[in-house]
């Protein structure tokens, strides 16, 4: 048994590991066996993350991520989890090889998974002019027409900070009208880079190693036709990872895992959730980061109050007296019990 598991190897998942293994737990991080280093692993160039003035491309962060995590003893183990028991003190980890791993604590940060068009060449040209997120890759596209998929509010606020950048961004929406706030409506039609095509869907990406055009069909006619753009942006909405942990963690309206406030402290005693699972708003690399900061913190308070007998036998555990509980701020009832 462990004093700690970690589900998922995003910025949350390694800086919670990170945290955690400073803290001599030695946690176990379940990292996936496909999606190892979460969504920054898709991104080209991230030029928003502190520390990198000259930019560093997002496999590397991640890797970084990792090797800090694993310099002060994180284990990490590349499979993906098949069901979970979190309802004991003793939580119950299940992967896909079968075994199963136990801990007094674990913190989820399985992120979220931007919804996908579906389409053929959408994952061959990823980070190649194909991209889930405008802050990260928008400034690649100067003096370019690109265009973005989606009508909700994502989609056009993507769409406006692109024109900083590109000459041209066309929104392509499947309707004649949109579903984004009237208030980014307003701002949308009113921007004079952007410009609207309704009714229509992708039908196709093109390229050979960029994208060059997509095929655009008409969603009432079935009419279809080319458009010439180097970049497509699809913002159709994305969704927390949380289908391991349905009927165990409450979740909000949004379908993210609900924390207490400002904590990540979830409904059931020792489960801790952190960056995307839980975040319906900012979805940063470094505002998930700081998320897994905050659930080992929370999860290190959490298993300071155990009693002796039930951390003795848990890997990662040092003797009461000689562990200390780095900057822990709440208690399980999300209450501030600490310094910042
Ligand atoms: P969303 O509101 O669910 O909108 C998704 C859009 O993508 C819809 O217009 C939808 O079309 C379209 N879509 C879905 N699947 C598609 C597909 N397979 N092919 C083509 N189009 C597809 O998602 P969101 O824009 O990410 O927003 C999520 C939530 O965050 C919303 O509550 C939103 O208000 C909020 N948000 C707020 C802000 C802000 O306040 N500044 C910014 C971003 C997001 P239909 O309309 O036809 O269904």
């Amino acid at each position: 048994m462990r004093q700690m598991i970690i589900i998922g190897s995003g910025p949350a998942g390694y800086t919670a590991a990170i945290y955690a293994a400073r803290a001599e737990l030695q946690p176990l991080v379940i990292a996936s066996a496909v999606e190892v280093g979460g969504e920054l692993m898709n991104t080209t160039e991230v030029e928003n993350f502190p520390g990198f003035p000259e930019g560093i491309m997002g496999p590397e962060l991640m890797e970084r991520m990792q090797a800090q995590a694993e310099r002060f003893q994180a284990e990490i183990v590349y499979d993906d989890v098949a069901s979970v028991d979190l309802t004991g003190q003793v939580k119950k980890v299940t992967l896909n090889d079968g075994s199963v791993h136990e801990a007094l604590s674990v913190v989820v940060a399985t992120g979220s998974a931007y919804r996908k068009l579906g389409l053929p060449d959408e994952d061959r040209l990823s980070g190649y002019g194909v991209s889930w997120c405008a802050t990260c890759d928008g400034a690649f596209f100067r003096k370019q027409e690109i265009a973005v998929v989606g009508g909700g509010d994502s989609a056009l606020e993507e769409a406006n900070f692109l024109t900083r950048f590109a000459d041209k961004v066309y929104v392509i929406h499947r309707r004649d009208s949109l579903r984004a706030s009237k208030i980014m409506q307003t701002r949308s039609f009113a921007n004079e880079k952007i410009e609207f095509v309704w009714n229509s869907e992708i039908a196709g990406i093109h390229g050979e190693t960029q994208v060059e055009s997509v095929t655009l069909r008409d969603t009432e006619t079935g009419e279809e036709r080319p458009l010439g753009i180097t970049g497509l942006f699809i913002a159709i909405g994305n969704d927390p990872r949380t289908h391991l942990f349905h009927g165990q963690l409450d979740l909000t309206e949004e379908g993210t895992i609900a924390v207490k406030g400002r904590t990540s402290i979830t409904n059931i005693p020792g489960v801790f959730a952190a960056g995307d699972v839980i975040d319906p708003t900012y979805r940063q690399a470094v505002t998930a980061a700081a998320s897994g900061t905050v659930a080992a913190l929370d999860a290190e308070h959490y298993l300071a109050s155990l009693p002796e007998e039930l951390l003795a036998p848990a890997t990662g555990h040092v003797d009461s007296g000689s562990a200390p509980v780095a900057g822990s701020t709440v208690d399980q009832e999300g209450e501030l019990v600490g310094e910042h």
